[in-house]
């Protein structure tokens, strides 16, 4: 088999949006199943389209993403320069060649008369077909109307009948009537070559094999086939893969929420839950296989003929739940790595002394880990470990400080802990068990007060462990906190949290 050569094509017009995320993936799973070889091409030809810094972007998310390109931008190659708006000469000269074997030619046709044959096709309720009449100019007509300095676009010349059939390794066979193609732009008045022909140029140029892009360019496809046809060119293979839709199933757009690999990042996704999912929008796994899957499997099983026919629905709630699954089982140093930017965003950590704190940041996450979905949900977890407690959960409040008991059990919790010589998990539940024995109570009676006293609410991870991670000396000051905010319960809310905060002041 011919080497195996994919591309990625994004235009620069925005974010990395999760359509074109999962299209990388997919030629990037091709390519290395394959032993082949992906090309990242920017068509930026387009300048009214493109966004500035959005190549920036596109790069960034998909290096997140852990896609590695062969050949592109910040990787070079044979077959560059990677950027379309740097290959005009190219595309100049294969309209040439075009021209010159009668099948494209020149079009003189004014913008204002080509909207007035729209609208008068329009009227008569048909699509908009240019209607040929620079097609047969002669050669004298077309000199003329050079030399008088109008610019001219590029039209492809198309048969009047007959049928295109793509060969669509997904789709199966794809037929298109020519009599409902028109003979469209190659080039631009401007000089630059439309989406159409620049990619069969420079995917012919790139000597990509396997053209595996979005469902939606596939009514683009008989227009490029002829293209190729027409240069002479070999024809890729081409595989269209389905849109997603939005939940509601209609287009996915921005009113449906976070659609680009950065915003997913914002909110605390991993990139490996990203792609696990994206993977899944559009692909199955082997029967045997579980949903979640590292790269590695998906490129030893991706095939393309598993792909699905239909279109995919974008489920959110599917994405958060396969990265909590990712959360709890990543690498402890890499969730780490990724987690700390949302902790120096919530002012948990600060950059400077971040290394110094290493163990104490690790024993943190890994405590809270499993309780949330998302590194921003990891970030809100981990506040009382990092910061004072300065208001207890209004609910626990009411339940556990407000019992007449309270305050005497907790200074006996208290006068226990601060007894302990090795403050570890296993000893301060030893003093817990051992006190709840001593007074025949419920052991909810102490555990509950003492949560709400350590960290300011009513559910965390395991009570010892996180007695273990704050020390002693955290957990004997915040019992004390507590014990003097439940006496004091009866005076103003806000003159209590105003002493509250005081008394955290005076600890640091
Ligand atoms: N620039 C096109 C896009 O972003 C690429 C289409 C293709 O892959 O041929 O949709």
């Amino acid at each position: 088999m011919e080497q195996v050569r994919v591309r990625f094509a994004p235009s620069p017009t925005g974010y990395l949006h999760i359509g074109g995320a999962r299209t990388a993936l997919y030629n990037w799973f091709f390519a290395r199943q394959n032993q082949g070889k992906l090309i990242l091409r920017i068509e930026d030809t387009d300048s009214e389209r493109i966004k500035e810094d959005s190549v920036g972007q596109i790069l960034d998310s998909l290096e997140w993403l852990g896609i590695d390109w062969d050949e592109g931008p910040g990787r070079g190659g044979d077959s560059g320069p990677y950027f379309q708006s740097q290959r005009k000469n190219l595309y100049t000269s294969a309209a040439k060649t075009l021209i010159q074997s009668g099948k494209a030619y020149y079009c003189f046709c004014a913008e204002d008369e080509l909207k007035a044959e729209r609208e008068r096709q329009r009227q008569e309720g048909v699509p908009f077909r240019y209607n040929r009449k620079c097609r047969d100019l002669s050669p004298d007509e077309v000199h003329k109307l050079l030399e008088q300095g109008i610019e001219p676009v590029v039209r492809i010349k198309l048969p009047d009948s007959g049928q295109m059939v793509v060969n669509d390794l997904i789709r199966g066979k794809v037929s298109f009537n020519y009599d409902q193609l028109d003979d469209f732009i190659i080039i631009k008045s401007n000089g630059l070559p439309t989406y159409n022909f620049a990619c069969v140029v420079d995917d012919h140029e790139m000597q990509i094999s396997h053209v595996i892009r979005a469902e939606e360019h596939l009514s683009n496809t008989p227009k490029q086939q002829y293209t190729y046809e027409a240069l002479g060119y070999v024809i890729p293979q081409f595989a269209h893969i389905s849109m997603i839709l939005a939940p509601d199933r209609s287009k996915l757009s921005k009113r449906h929420g976070a659609t680009s690999v950065s915003e997913f990042k914002e909110m605390g996704c991993l990139p490996e839950a990203i792609t696990n999912y994206l993977t899944l929008l559009g692909w199955s796994p082997p029967e045997e296989q579980s949903e979640i899957f590292s790269t590695e499997q998906t490129i030893r099983n991706f095939s393309l003929d598993q792909v699905s026919k239909t279109a995919a629905v974008y489920d959110i709630n599917k994405l958060i739940w396969l990265n909590g699954q990712y959360m709890n089982s990543y690498d402890l140093e890499k969730l780490a790595y990724h987690a700390l930017p949302f902790l120096i965003r919530e002012g948990l950590v600060d950059n400077d002394t971040a290394d110094q704190n290493r163990d104490y940041i690790r024993s943190v996450i890994k405590a809270v880990r499993e309780r949330v979905k998302t590194l921003q949900e990891l970030a809100e977890a981990c506040r009382y470990f990092f910061q004072d407690v300065t208001d207890y959960d209004e609910k626990g409040r009411e339940k556990y400080f407000r019992q007449k008991a309270s305050e005497d059990l907790l200074i006996k919790c208290r006068e226990r802990l601060a007894d302990i010589e090795v403050f570890n998990a296993e000893n301060t539940e030893k003093a817990y068990r051992d006190l709840i024995e001593e007074l025949g109570i419920k052991g909810g009676l102490i555990i509950h007060p003492t949560r709400l006293a350590l960290t300011g609410r009513t559910a965390s991870p395991g009570l010892f462990d996180v007695m273990t991670i704050l020390g002693k000396e955290k957990c004997l000051e915040r019992l004390d906190q507590a014990i003097w905010f439940i006496k004091t319960d009866k005076a103003n809310k806000d003159e209590v949290q105003g002493v509250m905060s005081s008394i955290n002041k005076n600890y640091s």
